[in-house]
């Protein structure tokens, strides 16, 4: 039904009609938002906030009127609250660095998840090297739920800060943030929600959910790759150092002291990626012209028929098979490497992703090298995934 909305959707790959089942990677774009990135260059371009003249002035209002696009659609207080970034891992760094600065001594705790990306590890690591921080890890069940009982076990009077992803890259589960919000504050500890695939997926609500903060990248909800956001509540980010210095980001400066400009601004060196954000703005406009329930319901459904019918598959082995679902289908089939299922599924026209998907100790934890993925967005169909079984069991009997 939005199909023609993206034009990439329409090209063949091997003269075959291309099947896109990468959505947790990037998802693709519609004419909107390619259009918005053109218009932006052909008629707007200048860079924004410092300058007096007319199209300055525009590019200011159209980055700005995208901020408050961002507050409204994650229902951020305030714009104060919305930073732009380069992406989830930047908006994540930036947290590891500024927060750490601020908060975390010696022997402080951050605790993370079994199931998070290497981008919400490995700056907790770098974070360990230099402050001498401690990480802890809440486990997960064969089913690809979180253990909450455990997590209990893990907080006390040193846990600074939770750190958990939405929505699982890899198995799909939606963790319950909100619970884990609650206990993470009763403990006297802030929460970071890395939103990346939950964002793009249903209505988020930063202030139902009560989190510190929260992560996601526009190239995962229909809008341009290079931009991305983090939420912070206001209070914290006020106690939190500069992430980078130089351009927007000063208030006065002079060889001997420097004063930093109010937030947003404070978080946001250099020229920013006004293009991008005014994209982004577009993207969410027209996913909030569909409507994110409806999304989220025409995933659900795609997800839900995807695993039925790859049960059909003999040998196939899912990962990640929590109540709690959404969009995201991680499987291998028998002793088959993934990386020749979706080499061999590509010259059939389907693009499906595999290997580690980042997220490596939840390889170890599933005992695989590797596995397979499809994931879906807005614009997929069921005949998508009946092509995708056909070519599926194809490869199957190859091997
Ligand atoms: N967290 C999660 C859960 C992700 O799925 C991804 C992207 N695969 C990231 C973080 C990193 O996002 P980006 O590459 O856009 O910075």
């Amino acid at each position: 039904m939005y199909r023609q909305d993206f034009p990439i959707l329409g090209r063949e790959v091997y003269k075959r009609p291309l099947i896109y089942f990468d959505n947790a990677a990037t998802t693709q774009k519609p004419r909107c938002v390619v259009e918005a990135i053109d218009e932006m260059y052909y008629n707007v371009n200048a860079n924004v906030h410092r300058g007096v003249h007319y199209l300055s002035q525009k590019a200011t209002d159209l980055h700005e009127g995208a901020r408050e696009k961002v507050r409204a659609f994650i229902n951020a207080r305030s714009t104060a609250e919305v930073l732009f970034t380069r992406g989830t891992t930047e908006s994540l760094n930036l947290v590891a660095f500024s927060f750490s600065e601020a908060f975390l001594k010696a022997g402080d705790e951050v605790i993370l998840t079994v199931m998070e990306h290497h981008s919400d590890i490995v700056p907790w690591q770098l974070v360990r090297d230099r402050k001498d921080i401690v990480i802890k890890v809440i486990p997960m069940n064969d089913r690809g739920d979180l253990d909450l009982e455990a997590f209990k076990a893990l907080l006390n009077d040193r846990t600074r800060l939770v750190c958990c992803c939405h929505v699982s890259n890899v198995l799909g589960t939606v963790n319950p943030v909100k619970e884990i919000s609650r206990l993470a504050h009763e403990a006297g500890a802030y929460v970071l929600v890395d939103g990346a695939q939950s964002v793009p997926h249903f209505p988020v609500d930063v202030q139902d959910i009560d989190c510190d903060f929260l992560t996601f990248s526009g190239h995962k909800i229909y809008g341009p790759t290079g931009i991305g956001v983090l939420y912070g509540k206001e209070e914290l980010l006020n106690k939190m150092p500069p992430y980078q210095g130089g351009g927007e980001m000063i208030s006065r400066v002079t060889f001997e002291k420097t004063t930093y400009e109010r937030l947003p601004y404070k978080f946001e060196a250099g020229t920013p990626d006004y293009v991008g954000s005014y994209a982004l703005g577009v993207a969410l406009d027209y996913v909030q012209s569909i409507g994110m329930n409806k999304i989220s319901a025409l995933e659900h459904d795609l997800t839900q028929y995807a695993m039925e019918r790859m049960r059909e598959v003999e040998g196939i082995r899912f990962f990640g098979e929590s109540a709690q679902k959404t969009s995201v289908v991680s499987f291998n089939v028998a002793d088959i490497h993934p990386m020749d299922l979706g080499t061999l599924l590509d010259r059939l026209g389907i693009a499906i992703r595999t290997g580690h998907h980042c997220a490596q100790p939840l390889m170890q934890r599933c005992g695989v090298e590797g596995m397979a993925r499809v994931s879906f967005a807005l614009y997929n169909t069921r005949e998508e995934i009946d092509a995708f079984i056909e070519a599926l069991q194809r490869v199957v009997r190859m091997f």
